[in-house]
């Protein structure tokens, strides 16, 4: 007879560099709402999808003028960027970089592998790194990514328990996800089908897998368009604390973590369509229609998630769309302007704005100190610089 064997509790006592931290430390603290010595409702941390040096250092700075908790998720795509070509190379070069910001900052840090894939040989070395070099690591196993067929449930919980086995002890968090979730994030991520989660198989993978991370799917989806055109995405938040009531049964310390949870920023598209139309015609023809067909989540349904034990919002588009504004409102103030260094202050302004202002939505600033604006002042405006933006909310 096989005896079930309780799975390792995470080792919480890990030094990490100085400043970091593993992601479930983080989020836990904002499920219960804890900042600096108070206890208010609780907030969610925004993961933020890091692609470039100059994403990190706006993330750096949007925590840092925020007192946030900061986490920082890399995608295997996006650690190939990193690593010209290699996701090993990748995570050496990004977790030492993040490591170098962290210990000059005043804020704590987590660093994150999305959706890491343990089905796959070539996966698996990639979760076995972030294991080594990042705080806590995503083993999405609910799908098959070289069939993109959803795994079964003794699948799914075996490939996250050998991944639990290996990081709890090494005080590394694990994110497991349950359900499959439709929408595209990157090339490694498509599906075309989405299931809910069920709740007594979401009692067996949390009780089988240790995890204290998990996605559990309610109608989130990836990609920038969540839906036809003018139509809403629907949440399904009574699943949500359904989920979460067996969470507190089974494992208190759980947090919930929404995929594909993108909220779009109208002023984003307006100034985009605004940009274009100046730049000339021509692309405004061609462009114009696709941004504003962009779907997102509305922050309201976002909101009904963190006050169901969601403390982990995945936020990708929104950044993504954010710097190709920067980026055209750059080209179209001066494109003759021969300094590179100048393209990349705008787009990672554009960024940081983007970043303020979803740390504010979420409700994650006054973590480690006081921010150093007033929060319920801040304007989110690609019209005026980030320096404008911030002293205005002094
Ligand atoms: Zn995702």
């Amino acid at each position: 007879m096989k005896v079930f064997q309780s799975p390792p509790s995470l080792n919480t006592t890990r030094r990490f560099p100085d400043n970091m931290t593993n992601a479930h430390a983080l989020l836990l603290k904002a499920k219960m709402g804890e900042k600096g010595n108070r206890k208010e409702t609780g907030y969610a941390v925004p993961a933020f999808n890091v692609t470039t040096f100059q994403g990190i250092n706006a993330a750096f700075k949007a925590f840092e003028l925020l007192g946030s908790s900061g986490l920082l998720a890399f995608s295997n795509s996006a650690l190939k960027h990193f690593g010209l070509g290699d996701p090993l190379f990748g995570l050496e070069v990004a977790s030492e970089y993040v490591a170098k910001m962290a210990k000059r900052s005043s804020v704590k840090i987590a660093t994150h592998l999305d959706h890491g894939d343990y089905t796959s040989e070539a996966g698996r070395k990639v979760v076995q790194g972030a294991v080594e070099m990042l705080t806590s690591v995503m083993a999405d196993n609910s799908t098959d990514h070289n069939t993109k067929k959803s795994t079964d449930l003794a699948d799914n919980i075996g490939y996250t328990r050998e991944v639990v086995n290996m990081a709890h002890p090494v005080g590394v968090s694990v994110e497991g996800e349950l359900g499959v979730l439709a929408g595209e994030e990157d090339e490694d991520t498509k599906s075309d089908f989405s299931t809910y989660t069920n709740p007594d198989e979401f009692e067996k993978f949390i009780t089988e897998t240790g995890v204290l991370l998990i996605a559990p799917t309610i109608g989130t989806m990836h990609g920038p368009n969540k839906g036809k055109p003018g139509q809403k995405v629907k949440l399904n938040i009574e699943l949500a604390h359904e989920l979460l009531k067996i969470a507190d049964r089974v494992q208190p310390e759980t947090v919930f973590v929404a995929h594909g949870a993108s909220t779009l920023y109208p002023q984003v598209v307006e100034y985009t369509v605004n940009q274009m139309g100046q730049i000339g015609s021509a692309l405004a023809d061609r462009f114009t229609q696709t941004w504003k067909d962009f779907v997102g989540t509305d922050w309201k349904q976002i909101k009904g998630l963190i006050s169901a034990g969601f403390a982990k919002i995945n936020t990708d588009t929104e950044n993504r769309q954010t710097y190709l504004a920067g980026l055209l409102g750059a080209v179209n103030e001066n494109s003759a302007k021969i300094d590179i260094r100048w393209y990349d202050n705008q787009t990672t302004d554009a960024i940081t704005q983007s970043y303020i202002m979803k740390l504010i939505m979420a409700g994650d600033y006054g973590v480690w100190y006081e921010p150093k604006i007033n929060v319920d002042k801040f304007v989110f405006d690609l019209n005026r610089s980030l320096k404008e933006a911030i002293e205005a909310a002094k």
